[in-house]
C-alpha cells in the first residue's frame, strides 16, 4: 500500500476498542480513559506513516496491531503512573520520591477509620462542635513542651502561615548561613517575598554572631529566624549561635524568635550518630514558635507542625490563611497515632523510620543473605557493606552504615526497570555496572515480596538480556 492508502486504512477508534487486547482493558479502566489512548495511537500511526517510518506492506491488519501496541504502551505508562505501593531498596530512609515517611500500623489503621464520617469538629461527649484537630495539638504540646500547638498541610505552609501572620511588613532577620533551597525550588528569600516580609540577612555564609542579629534589631523587625540547614551541610570555618543563645539575644519584649526546625526529631538521636536538633530541646531554649514537618523524623504522615507559645498559636489559628492551609482529617487521625506512640516511648519500635535508623547493621547484613541465596544460581551477586542516607532533607553529612545485595551485568539499567514493573514494584539503585538493593529500608515482612519480585524480574532479564531501560 502507498502512504495515502495506508492512511485511508488506518482503524477506527471503535474498531480499536473491540479488538481483543484493547476489549480486555475495559474490565480496569474507565472507557473514555481507553478511548483516548486509541485516538494517540492512531495519531502516532499517522505520524508514521507520514513520516515514512512505516513499510510499504504494511496492510490493514499490520496498522491495527501498531495502534492496538501503541495503546498498550500507553496503558503501560498510566499504569506506571497510579499511585501504589513501592518497596524501596535504596537505602534511603526518608526518599521525597517514595512518599518519605511510611506510616506506622496504628496510623494507618487509624486513618484508615477516620476516612468514613468521623468526628473530626464534633464533641462525642457534649454532642457539641469541637475545635478541629483539638485532641492532636493537645498531644503535640505535651509531647513538646510547649504551650500551644497547630497542624497545617505541610511545613513550607507552616513557614509561610507564620511569616504571613506575624511578621507582615515587617523585617525578619536570618543568617546568610541558613538562605536555603529546600528542594522542589521551594528557596527562602521567595517564601520570604511571597510572605510579604522583608527579609533583613546578617552575617556571612559560614559565619554569623549573636551580636549580627542584635545589632540588626530595630523598630521595623518582626521576629528573629533560625533555619536549620536541613539538606547539606557546613563544615570548616563555622559559627552561628544556638537557638539558646538566639533566645538570650537583647531583643524588645515581645520580638519573637522563630526556629524552623525542619526535620523535627522528638527524641535524641546521637546515640545513633544522627545529632539532630529535637523539638522538645527548641521549646525548652525558649523559641517562641518552633516549627517542623509532620513526615519526616516524626515518622508521621505529610503536615507541618508549629508548636509554641499560645499567644501566637492563638494569632496563626485566627488567621484567614489557615483555612486554606488546614489538614484533613486522615491526616489528623494518623498524626494523633504518631504522636501518641512518641508519647508511649515505644518509638524506636513502633516508628519505621525510626526503627530502621536503629537497626543493627548485622540484621541488614542477614536479610541480604537470605536474598543471595535465593537468587544465587540466576545472576552474579554479592553482599556488600553499604551507606545508607536519611535523606529527605534530614541530617545532612550523615550516614548511616548499612549492606546490600549487588547483581553485576551488562544490563542493569532493563533489570532496574523490570523490577519497577513488579507488583509490587522494587526501586533499586544502579551504580556504573552494578544494581544495588540495599534492604536497611525494606521490613523484615515484605522480604518474601520483594524476593519473589526479583527472582520474576531476573528470570525476564536473563530471557531478554538486551532488555530495554527506557
Ligand atoms: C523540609 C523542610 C521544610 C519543608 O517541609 P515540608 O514538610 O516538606 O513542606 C521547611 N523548612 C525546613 C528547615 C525543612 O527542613
Amino acid at each position: 500500500m502507498n502512504r495515502t492508502q495506508q492512511l485511508r486504512s488506518l482503524p477506527a477508534v471503535d474498531e480499536v476498542l473491540r479488538s481483543a487486547p484493547v476489549e480486555s482493558l475495559l474490565q480496569h479502566h474507565p472507557q473514555p480513559l481507553l478511548a483516548g489512548w486509541a485516538r494517540d495511537a492512531i495519531d502516532h500511526c499517522r505520524q508514521q506513516i507520514l513520516k515514512d517510518a512505516l513499510a510499504d506492506e504494511a496492510d490493514d491488519a499490520t496498522l491495527l496491531t501498531l495502534v492496538v501496541e501503541h495503546v498498550q504502551r500507553l496503558q503501560e505508562i498510566d499504569a506506571g503512573q497510579s499511585i501504589q505501593p513501592v518497596i524501596n531498596a535504596t537505602g534511603v530512609v526518608l526518599h521525597t520520591n517514595l512518599g518519605r515517611a511510611p506510616l506506622p500500623q496504628r496510623a494507618i489503621e487509624r486513618m484508615s477509620a477516620a476516612t468514613k464520617y468521623s468526628n473530626v469538629e464534633l464533641d462525642l461527649v457534649s454532642g457539641r462542635r469541637s475545635k478541629r484537630g483539638h485532641r492532636v495539638c493537645q498531644l503535640l504540646s505535651q509531647l513538646s513542651g510547649a504551650e500551644d500547638a497547630l497542624v497545617v498541610n505541610n511545613c513550607a505552609a507552616a513557614t509561610i502561615l507564620v511569616l504571613q501572620t506575624i511578621c507582615s511588613g515587617k523585617e525578619v532577620i536570618v543568617s546568610r548561613g541558613q538562605l536555603v533551597e529546600i528542594g522542589g525550588g521551594f528557596r527562602l528569600p521567595d517564601v520570604f517575598r511571597s510572605a510579604g516580609v522583608v527579609l533583613r540577612e546578617v552575617g556571612t555564609t559560614n559565619r554569623t554572631y549573636l551580636r549580627d542579629y542584635e545589632e540588626a534589631i530595630n523598630e521595623d523587625t518582626g521576629a528573629i529566624i533560625r533555619v536549620h540547614r536541613s539538606n547539606f551541610h557546613l563544615s570548616g570555618f563555622v559559627t552561628e549561635p544556638t537557638i539558646d543563645e538566639m533566645v538570650g539575644a537583647k531583643r524588645p519584649d515581645g520580638l519573637p524568635v522563630i526556629d524552623d526546625l525542619g526535620s523535627g526529631a522528638i527524641e535524641d538521636m546521637s546515640h545513633l550518630g544522627l545529632p539532630e536538633p529535637t523539638v522538645p530541646d527548641s521549646v525548652r531554649s525558649g523559641a517562641d514558635l518552633t516549627l517542623f514537618s509532620g513526615d519526616k523524623l516524626f515518622g508521621g504522615p505529610q503536615a507541618g507542625i508549629v508548636v509554641g507559645r499560645r499567644h501566637w498559636i492563638e494569632q496563626l489559628r485566627k488567621s484567614p490563611m489557615m483555612r486554606a492551609l488546614r489538614a484533613d482529617k486522615t491526616t489528623l487521625a494518623a498524626l494523633e497515632a504518631t504522636a501518641e506512640i512518641h508519647l508511649s516511648g515505644h518509638a524506636f519500635e513502633e516508628i519505621p523510620i525510626l526503627k530502621m535508623l536503629s537497626t543493627e547493621s548485622d540484621v541488614v547484613k542477614q536479610h541480604c543473605e537470605t536474598v543471595q541465596r535465593a537468587i544465587a544460581g540466576t545472576c552474579e551477586c554479592e553482599v556488600v557493606s553499604s551507606e545508607s542516607q536519611v535523606g529527605g532533607g534530614s541530617i545532612p553529612g550523615t550516614v548511616v552504615d548499612s549492606f546490600a545485595v549487588k547483581i553485576h551485568g551488562k544490563n542493569v539499567d532493563g533489570l532496574a526497570r523490570l523490577l519497577r514493573h513488579e507488583s509490587p514494584a522494587v526501586q533499586a539503585r544502579v551504580n556504573d555496572d552494578c544494581l544495588l538493593l540495599n534492604l536497611l529500608t525494606v521490613p523484615e515482612e515484605d522480604l518474601g515480596s520483594m524476593t519473589t519480585a526479583l527472582c520474576h524480574a531476573l528470570a525476564r532479564w536473563n530471557n531478554d538480556p538486551e532488555e530495554p531501560h527506557a
